[in-house]
């Protein structure tokens, strides 16, 4: 009957709550302090392949609408939109105090960067890559308002110099997703 769940502890508080946020939209805040390292949330959705995910951004109007995708090493993406959970309200930050993983089994998790302080808004950093024209419209779309000092404006990938490191392979992404987790960022992808 009676058992651990009657005793409110702290840290057995969701670490997270989703709210309201400055930044945009909805964000996710600390609903407790959050040691360095520790998992906050996984990153939950449906697994679904890359064409899949194109089909289903088309039906959604567009790269407005679809930044819940995260791609994975794989190939693959995670669609946090379709099974998701808190997760995908997580904003991004020039600055952030929160990474992405993908673990072995593909699954990625949001991790604390460094000490989060009860009630500060998660963030972490994904630098989207559009291949599309960078117009106005998608430039205003994907302002950035994290407010970090070093805020680049923008949550949009630079479009890529020619010249870059060879590590990273070109993805050919015509769309709009957010790099894989930590495993290896990815530069920019090469459009055209
Ligand atoms: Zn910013």
């Amino acid at each position: 009957m009676s058992d651990a769940s009657t005793q409110p502890a702290t840290d057995q508080l969701p670490a997270y709550r989703v709210e309201r946020s400055s930044v945009h939209g909805n964000g996710v805040f600390a609903q407790r302090d959050i040691a360095p390292g520790e998992p906050v949330v996984e990153y939950a959705g449906r697994e679904i392949t890359w064409d899949e995910a194109q089909v289903r951004a088309e039906i959604q109007g567009g790269p407005h609408n679809h930044t819940f995708f995260f791609s994975l090493s794989n190939g693959n993406v995670i669609d946090g939109g379709d099974h998701g959970n808190e997760a995908r309200y997580i904003n991004h930050s020039c600055e952030p105090n929160c990474e992405a993983i993908e673990e072995e089994d593909g699954r990625i998790f949001i991790y604390a960067l460094h000490d989060i302080k009860q009630d500060e808004e998660l963030s972490y950093s994904y630098p989207l890559i559009y291949e599309g024209r960078h117009t106005p419209a998608i430039k205003r779309a994907f302002a950035c308002r994290c407010g970090a000092e070093k805020c680049t404006g923008t949550m949009l990938a630079p479009k890529p110099r020619k010249r870059s490191k060879p590590k990273a392979k070109p993805a050919s992404l015509a769309e709009l997703v957010p790099p894989p987790a930590a495993v290896q960022i990815p530069q920019p992808a090469v459009a055209g």
